[in-house]
Order: structure tokens, then sequence, then C-alpha cells
């Protein structure tokens, strides 16, 4: 039989409980031994991943977990990082709460680098903090300490060092010895204080304004970009399903599962492609023994 390649898959061919085909979209029927539904995520749908796998999955009585966007650029409500598009930092920290019935709850805080985007944050660090956020971002909060190196002791003992050597110019002269200067006048203001004041009018209120601005720049994720911007997507087939020694299914025989179908995803460092290269193997493997 002709098997045309640049056919889509639509359905699986289960019968009896046993997946024995598929059918294309033309409404050829492939019959087989086994089938491996390796259709990836939602992510960048126009590589073809559209998340036919999770619907066919479920249609086969599999438990799906929701389908949500990771590895993403987190929106912020406030829009002045909008104006800061472009400009990565390194050696920050980017911390991440969540209020909680009686406390907030540390949910995340990582040191590295991230960028600001035209509408929020991105950057392995916010990447990261991406597939870790919960679903409903109304309680999130989110901190980036500019200086994760220096106690504040030592930031403050900096600030008076600079504030006495420049007494008599403006602010934002002092600021851009620490950040750069679009940043550094974003924190003048944050802080409620104006980059053209001199330096010897800062009172010592504002000093520590300014310090705990510099140690924690706060921002308010909004949510997150969608699939087409998305590196991989969180959700899928449960692994609960799976038999982990084969990739085939402890519902219905025949049918393997591998990659990034399956609810099991990671941090950015390769180990997304290391998912779908091990258990796309052992699938492999496991369905050419299926008689
Ligand atoms: C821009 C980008 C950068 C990335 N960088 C990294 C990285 O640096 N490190 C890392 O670990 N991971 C990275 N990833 C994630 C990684 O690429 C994926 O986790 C991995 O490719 C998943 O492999 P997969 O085979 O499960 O799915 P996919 O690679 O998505 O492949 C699924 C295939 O199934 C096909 N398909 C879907 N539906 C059907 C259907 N109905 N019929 C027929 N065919 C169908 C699709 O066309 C596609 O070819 C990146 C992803 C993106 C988008």
């Amino acid at each position: 039989m002709e098997i045309r390649l640049n056919t889509r898959v639509r359905a699986l061919i289960i019968q009896d409980g046993i997946c024995g085909g598929v059918e294309l979209e033309d409404g050829t029927a492939l019959r087989c031994d086994a089938v491996i539904l390796a259709t990836g995520g939602f992510s960048y749908p126009s590589t073809g991943s559209t998340g036919d796998g999770h619907a066919m999955a479920e249609a086969s009585g599999h438990a799906v977990q929701k389908a949500l966007p990771a590895l993403v650029p987190i929106e912020t409500a406030e829009s002045w990082p909008g104006m800061l598009s472009g400009l990565s930092l390194k050696n920050v920290r980017l911390s991440a709460y969540v209020s909680g019935a009686k406390k907030e709850k540390k949910i995340y805080s990582e040191m590295g680098e991230m960028l600001f985007t035209h509408t929020g944050i991105s950057g392995p660090l916010a990447l990261t903090l991406s597939s870790l956020l919960p679903e409903d971002l109304s309680g999130v909060r989110l901190a980036i300490d500019l200086k994760p190196a220096l106690d504040e002791q030592t930031l403050d003992a900096r600030l008076l060092r600079d504030f006495k050597e420049m007494s008599r110019r403006q602010l934002i002269t002092v600021m851009d010895g620490l950040e750069p200067h679009s940043l550094a006048e974003q924190v003048v203001r944050l802080a409620g204080l104006s980059p053209a004041m001199p330096v010897n009018g800062v009172t010592a209120g504002q000093r520590a304004k300014l310090l705990e601005t510099i140690k924690a720049v706060p921002l308010t994720p909004k949510k997150l970009r969608g699939f087409d911007e998305a590196i991989i997507t969180r959700g899928g087939v449960s692994v609960k399903q799976v038999n982990p020694s084969t990739m085939e299914s402890k519902l219905v025989p025949g049918l393997y599962f591998a990659g990034e179908l399956l609810d099991v995803d990671a941090a950015t460092g390769g180990f997304n492609l290391q998912i779908a290269f091990s258990t796309g193997a052992l699938a492999g493997r496991s369905a050419a023994e299926t008689e």
C-alpha cells in the first residue's frame, strides 16, 4: 500500500480494546500491530504540533492533563518593561511569591539572566518560572533583586559612599553607576523619586526606599504568552496510565506514547529533547516486539 507521508493522522483504530492502526485524514486506514503516538504538544503549531494526539488519547479513554504553554515569556500588569524591551540583565535574582490563606509562599527564587520584552519578561529565569506558575495568577507577585551579590547593608554603604562623592549631582548619575541608564531611571521612579533630584536632597527614608526597590523591583504577572511562543507544552497524557518499562498504554494494548504528548516537562537545557529521545527509543523498541 502507498503511504502518503504528508497526510496527517486523524484517529486511532481501536477494536476490541486493542490498537490496531490509524486512520488518515483522507480516510485511508493503515493497519499495524502497534501504534506510537508521538504528536508533541501544542507549542509552535507552525511545526505541525497542534495537539491532535491529546484528543486521540482522550478519545481512547486516557486521562489527559490540561495543556498549558510552558517555558514561555510572561506578560506583566505593569507596562514599564515595554519601555526597556530588549534590555537583558545578568546575575540578577528573580523570585515569585504566591499569597496563601495564612501567609505568602515563595515558589521560585533563582539567579541568572533575564530580559525585558514589549509585554513583560523573558529569558532563562522567566522561562523557567513560567513552567512553575499556577494557572491562576491572581495571587502571584514577582520581585527582581538587581544586586543579589550585595546584602542590604553592603549596598546601603555603597549608596552612602556614592551619595557623598556625588552630593551635588543628580540622583540618576549615582544610579547610572549601578544599572543601565533606562533601568536606573525606572528604579528611581518606582522608588517614588525623581531622576533629576539633587543627591544631597535625598532623605534617609528615600534612600531606604531606593535600596528596597533595587533589592526587589516589583512586577505582577498578568498572563503567559501563548502556545505560538511556548517552547514546550505542560500537561498531556497521564503517566499513571503508561507502563514506564515499555511506554505502552495500560488501558489500550498496542498503543504506545512518547515525547511531549506525555504529562512530563522539564526546565531548559535539553531536558525536554532528552525526554522525547528516551521515551521515543523505548517506545520504538517495545513496539517492534509487539506481535
Ligand atoms: C523554538 C523551540 C526551541 C526549543 N528548544 C529546546 C531546547 O533547547 N532543548 C530542549 O530540550 N527542548 C527544546 N524544545 C522542545 C523540544 O523541541 C520538544 O520538547 C521536542 O521536540 C518534543 O518532541 P516530540 O517528538 O514529542 O514532539 P514534536 O517535536 O513536537 O514532534 C511531533 C511531530 O508530530 C507531528 N504530528 C502532530 N500531529 C500529527 C498528526 N495528526 N498526524 C501526523 N503527524 C502529526 C508533528 O508534525 C511533529 O512533526 C524547543 C522547542 C521549540 C519550539
